[in-house]
């Protein structure tokens, strides 16, 4: 029970990461809010956690919509009075080399990414600079820190959050709040899965995947949940504007 009476709202908590870490956060005595544009897949996360016994409610809300994430904050006040830890989780892929993208498909990797995290931590933080105490996960990436065959609107999107980070780290320490980032390698969700089975050839795909880390498997949803849970707890107190990596070695191993 290391969250045990911790409000906590994760976006993007429909699929995958977000909806592991749900899950996990329940398991651990944590209300969890789960956020999502997704309403079926959000519900089912609610479900699931009810179903297990869990404090959970489910909050539709389009993070790039600024009075969408407004209710989103209300709406969750009103629910438990306070939020403890915001996780920062809804994203979206963006492929492609720079001069194939498209404007508006630049423009909505940036719009999810980074303005959905600016929002939703604009309206937050003033809940958590009331109570003097927060913790905030921002969902960067691995690949914030090397440089990866077309994924230049989300590498963008990723090395900004990080850069974020560290930055309102700084502003937000006065009130006792925390933010850290969450930089996982390929963790096998659905937002993995479609860009595997698009791919030309999904297995070589894989393996190319592969190639990059130590590790032999890909990342689960719960390696980055157990991450997340770390920081949400009071046991990463001393862990401020710092780059998380859970990526099996493919930033900081080398084969030879
Ligand atoms: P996913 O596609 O399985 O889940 C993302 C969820 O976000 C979906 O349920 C989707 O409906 C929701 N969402 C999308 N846009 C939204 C919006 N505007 N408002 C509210 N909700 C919205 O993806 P995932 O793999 O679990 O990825 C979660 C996060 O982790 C993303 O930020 C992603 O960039 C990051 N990440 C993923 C990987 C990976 O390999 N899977 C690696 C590094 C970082």
């Amino acid at each position: 029970m290391r969250l045990i009476d911790k409000v906590t709202l994760i976006t993007g908590a429909g699929s995958g990461i977000g909806k592991e870490t749900a899950l996990l956060f329940a398991k651990e005595g944590a209300k969890v809010i789960v956020n999502d544009l997704n309403v079926e897949a959000g519900q089912q996360t609610v479900d699931e956690i009810l179903s297990q016994n869990g404090i959970a409610i489910f909050i539709q809300a389009d993070v790039t919509n600024e009075s969408n994430v407004e209710e989103l904050v209300e709406k969750s006040m009103d629910e438990y009075g306070q939020i403890d830890v915001l996780f920062n989780n809804a994203g979206i892929s963006g492929v492609g080399e720079l001069h194939e993208i498209e404007l508006d498909d630049w423009n909505k990797v940036m719009n999810v990414n980074i303005n959905g995290v600016f929002l939703v931590t604009k309206h937050v933080v003033p809940v958590m600079m009331l109570k003097q105490q927060g913790s905030i996960i921002n969902m960067s990436s691995c690949i914030a820190d090397i440089g990866l065959a077309n994924r230049a609107s989300y590498s963008a999107t990723k090395g900004a959050i990080l850069s974020l980070t560290k930055s309102i780290q700084v502003d937000y320490a006065k009130y006792n709040i925390r933010v850290n980032a969450l930089m996982p390698g390929t963790i096998y969700t659905p937002f993995v899965e479609d860009y595997v089975s698009k791919s030309k050839d999904p297995e070589a795909t894989v393996n190319s995947i592969k190639r990059r880390q130590l590790s032999d498997e890909l990342g689960k949803p719960i390696d980055v949940a157990y991450a997340a849970l770390y920081l949400a707890s009071d046991e990463s107190q001393f862990m401020m504007g710092s780059p998380f990596m859970i990526d099996g070695g493919v930033v900081n191993g080398k084969l030879s």
